[in-house]
């Protein structure tokens, strides 16, 4: 197979990164923007030595799983890779990844005899994320673009609205492009770290309607500030008096100072210009306090589900000890907390378990306990001391994509809780560390639920269920 070379191909999967692959002469070949199903006339532009990347040239017969993508920049932007697939098949596609990945990293035999259910979105899946961040830039005529970050690289793709974002955020981006064009305020340069404005993050509360509106700058205040506060008002304002009964309450305006030359998006200071320095929002009847730099579920309206499923498989009474790893804020500890005797949860970002204590004082909540460090230090020392906490009777993990780390994993096989609850957004490492949880001969994989948190992305969340073996 050669560079330049057309072929005919069936697409027969998705991979990673959303990407179709089919197959040519029993070697795979990855092709942007085409889903299982489609027969497509590609042309290799990439040919390695055991996979090659075409790029559709046309389609021969569409597959019957695409779908017009409703989003205009839907293929230059590296965020909704599964646009162009229709939602049931984005929903069919997450569970084969999660079944696929713990046949054969896992090791699990017939996974599909333990799936339990998919938790899609119910309605229509667009306007679900409560928080929005768009680089700044100037464009070729000297005027404002923010948008995202096209795929691997650091060139904006301009956006007027995200539709998977709030319906605000569209009155507030156009707030923002008139400020810096009408104030001539500079924007930052990341070749040179020069120049003041960064990104533009939003962050809603579904619930309450709250919003949260902040400027991550490469300085110590912004010119006209007074001017630019208005403009976000009246933006507010705007969008109100289109949306009748779907109101945004501007309680936020903030500054985030990120004066170093990194990749990281947050500062880690902060400071009100208008309002309060937080938004607050609901998951359940859980109220949560959320600044501009916490970790906060994105979609709001399958967070609830997704926790709803983690009580089901923690089977509570009431009388447990249970320990929540990598808790974050405290949300799942919030969350089990009413059912539990009493709840342990360990993160290693300390502001967050400052939110997480402060969230389970505004709710009136006092039978949980916080500790600061990484999980796999912290939990093997409660463990050998012996102290109240050092056993439990469920165990939930929530780690990041990597996974737990083996010595937390080690140490959970010593503490033996009956049950643990595994929540995973990644699900290679899930199975992975299902496989040495297996291997241990304590715990099997008893049940599994998917959930779909991000539409349109190929993220995939799930939760599972491991029981001790008596
Ligand atoms: N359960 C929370 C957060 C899950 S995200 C929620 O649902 O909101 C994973 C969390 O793990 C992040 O907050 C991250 O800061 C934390 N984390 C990452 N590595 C960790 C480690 N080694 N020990 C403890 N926490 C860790």
């Amino acid at each position: 197979m050669n560079k330049n070379d057309i072929y005919e191909v069936k697409i027969d999967d998705i991979s990673e990164d959303g990407s179709g692959i089919g197959h040519v002469e029993g070697m795979a070949v990855f092709v942007k923007d085409t889903v299982t199903g489609d027969v497509a006339e590609i042309k290799i532009i990439k040919a390695k030595k055991n996979y090659a990347y075409g790029r559709l040239m046309r389609l021969i017969t569409p597959s019957p799983y695409r779908t017009e993508a409703p989003c205009p920049i839907a293929r230059q932007c590296g965020g909704c890779t599964l646009q162009h697939m229709d939602y049931k098949a984005q929903l069919e596609y997450k569970v084969k990844k999660v079944e696929n990945c713990l046949k054969r990293i896992g090791g699990i035999d017939d996974p599909q005899n333990l799936f339990e259910e998919m938790l899609g979105m119910d309605e229509n899946p667009f306007r679900f994320r409560n928080k929005m961040q768009f680089p700044i830039g100037i464009d070729k005529e000297g005027k404002a673009v923010l948008g995202f970050y096209a795929q691997r690289t650091h060139s904006i793709i301009p956006v007027e609205d995200c539709m998977t974002g709030h319906g605000v955020n569209k009155y507030i981006i156009e707030a923002v492009k008139k400020y810096i064009d009408g104030k001539r305020v500079s924007v930052y340069d990341e070749e040179s770290g020069t120049g003041l404005l960064r990104h533009l993050i939003t962050r809603t509360g579904f619930s309450t309607g709250e919003l949260m509106v902040a400027l991550v700058i490469n300085g110590e205040d912004i010119p006209a500030k007074e001017e630019f506060i208005k403009s976000v008002e009246e933006a507010v304002e705007q969008y109100n008096s289109e949306n009748v009964g779907k109101e945004s309450v501007l309680k936020s305006v903030m500054l985030n100072f990120n004066r170093e030359k990194t990749n990281r998006i947050i500062g880690y200071e902060s400071k009100a210009v208008y309002g309060r320095d937080y938004i607050y929002d609901y998951i359940g009847d859980i109220k949560f306090k959320i600044s501009v730099e916490s970790f906060f579920q994105i979609n709001p309206y399958q967070t609830g589900r997704l926790y709803g499923k983690a009580l089901m498989y923690a089977g509570l009474t009431g009388r447990e000890t249970v320990w929540d790893m990598y808790c974050g804020i405290g949300t799942i500890s919030l969350f089990l907390s009413k059912q539990a005797r009493k709840v342990y949860g360990v993160e290693i970002v300390p502001q967050a378990i400052r939110d997480a204590k402060e969230n389970a004082r505004l709710n009136g909540i006092n039978n949980t306990e916080f500790y600061v460090g990484k999980a796999e230090d912290v939990v093997p020392e409660i463990y050998s001391s012996g102290k109240d906490g050092s056993h439990a009777d469920v165990v939930v993990v929530d780690p990041p994509r990597k996974g737990c780390d083996e010595k937390l994993l080690e140490t959970l096989i010593l503490m033996k809780p009956e049950r643990i609850v595994y929540v995973s957004c990644d699900p290679a490492t899930l199975a992975r560390d299902i496989k040495i949880l297996s291997e241990s001969g304590e715990y099997r994989l008893v049940r599994y639920s998917v959930c779909d948190m991000f539409s349109h992305s190929g993220h995939v969340e799930s939760c599972v269920l491991l029981e001790r073996l008596k």
